[in-house]
């Protein structure tokens, strides 16, 4: 039996991944529910690879519930733009562009394949003791136990299975923090299909259409870590933040109720010398948590269930799945790791944005079509089925 905790986007994947190859596996999830929660998310192709591989019909109840994003574009703060990512081209290579859906519709789309009697709501994990080689004892914050032969660590960057697998292991804070919402609100229909990321001085802003009348924002600034705002002036704040961008994006924030704006400090995990220790492995953000600037995190956990469920189907002894996981895995993530770091260190750079656009707007395109490359494969060869 593989014991799974948490059902976020990688723990969920990774138990319809061993559904489909027939792998005996059990999820515990501490959240008694999931429910509409987040803001929006975008599943670029890689995600949308594995998910149709997966099972056909969750990926047309994605493009059902979700917006296609057929163009990428970074703008300046008036909208106008820097750099174009035509995803057409992402749709010839690899068969999709872009999805961007709300992350509790997808979540739900994911949880309602999973038959009910293999997962577990309301079960937060607390600790675990290795009786043997071959078993090992849960313990839940309620005072229950299970035992289990694998343990899977999907339970997000903040993993209480990394602290007690690699207490070494260490977060690091951006300097940057990140409001999400979604307004109720029919933008200008010339950018139902564009996903924008605007780039100001020491402040960006993202925008894309989810559904009609649904469109997700978010808001980056430099900040001191762990800072909470005040409800009844948050708006007002925002508004101020972001006066000098596009009207849009004041209405955007205007029209998105104030208890539904998330704010989340961007952090990052230490790069892992390795996921797992003998029959405990992690994945997803617990593995290899990255800032969202390149909007892979989700997706890299998606991969993540991809590899490791093909190579448990495949390799019978699966510590040795979980340490050739590792081998196949590693160096795109961590890569995508530093980019993605890098990525937001410009973005929000203090000095020079002027310059920094400039430069932006003459990077060829086939760079960015190889960027794409890099970052939307995966390796069919892996999966036999
Ligand atoms: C602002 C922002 C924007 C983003 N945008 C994108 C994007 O556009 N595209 C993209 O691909 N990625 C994006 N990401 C990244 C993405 O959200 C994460 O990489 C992804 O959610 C990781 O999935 P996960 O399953 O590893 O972890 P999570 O989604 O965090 O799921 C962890 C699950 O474990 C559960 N859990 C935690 N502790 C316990 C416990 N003790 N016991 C039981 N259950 C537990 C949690 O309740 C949760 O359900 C974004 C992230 C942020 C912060």
């Amino acid at each position: 039996m593989i014991t799974i905790i948490g059902a976020g986007i990688g723990g969920l994947t990774t138990a319809l991944a061993f559904e489909k190859l027939g792998i005996e596996y059990h999820v515990y999830e501490k959240a008694p529910e999931l429910k509409e929660i987040g803001a929006g998310i975008w599943m670029p192709p890689n995600a949308l690879q594995v998910i149709e591989w997966i099972n056909p019909s969750i990926l047309k109840d994605l493009q059902l519930h979700g917006n296609s994003i057929d163009r990428i574009t970074l703008a300046d703060l008036q909208l106008n733009p820097i750099s174009d990512t035509d995803q057409n081209f992402a749709k010839e290579q690899f068969g999709f562009s872009t999805i961007a859906i709300h992350r509790g519709k997808l979540q739900y789309l994911l949880l309602k394949n999973i038959p009910k009697e293999k997962i577990t709501m309301g079960k937060a994990f607390k600790s675990y003791t290795s009786l043997s080689d071959q078993k090992i004892e849960i313990v839940f914050e309620d005072g229950t136990q299970t035992t289990t032969t694998y343990l899977i660590g999907s339970d997000g960057i903040h993993s209480k299975i990394r602290h007690q697998l690699f207490p070494k292991s260490r977060l690091r804070y951006s300097g940057q923090t990140c409001w999400r919402g979604v307004a109720a609100y029919e933008m200008n229909p010339t950018f139902d299909h564009n996903g924008i990321e605007m780039w100001g001085n020491q402040l960006r802003f993202g925008i894309s259409r989810l559904q009609k009348n649904q469109v997700y924002w978010f808001a980056v600034a430099l900040s001191e870590p762990n800072l909470k705002d005040d409800t009844v002036f948050l708006k007002d704040k925002l508004i101020d933040l972001f006066s000098d961008f596009h009207e849009e994006v004041i209405q955007l924030i205007k029209h998105t109720p104030t208890d539904k704006i998330i704010r989340t400090d961007l952090n990052d995990l230490k790069i892992l010398k390795t996921w797992h220790h003998h029959n405990i492995c992690l994945i997803g953000d617990a593995a290899h948590g990255m800032t969202p600037n390149l909007g892979q995190g989700g997706s890299q956990a998606i991969e993540d269930a991809y590899y490791l469920s093909n190579l448990i189907a495949s390799q019978k002894d699966i510590i040795q799945a979980f340490s050739e996981f590792y081998r196949l895995r590693s160096k795109k993530v961590n890569s995508i790791v530093s980019q993605s770091w890098n990525m937001g260190k410009i973005g929000n750079m203090r000095y020079g944005s002027r310059i920094r656009n400039f430069m932006l707007k003459n990077v060829p395109s086939s760079k960015l079509k190889k960027q794409m490359i890099s970052l939307y494969s995966i390796d069919k060869t892996i999966s036999n089925k």
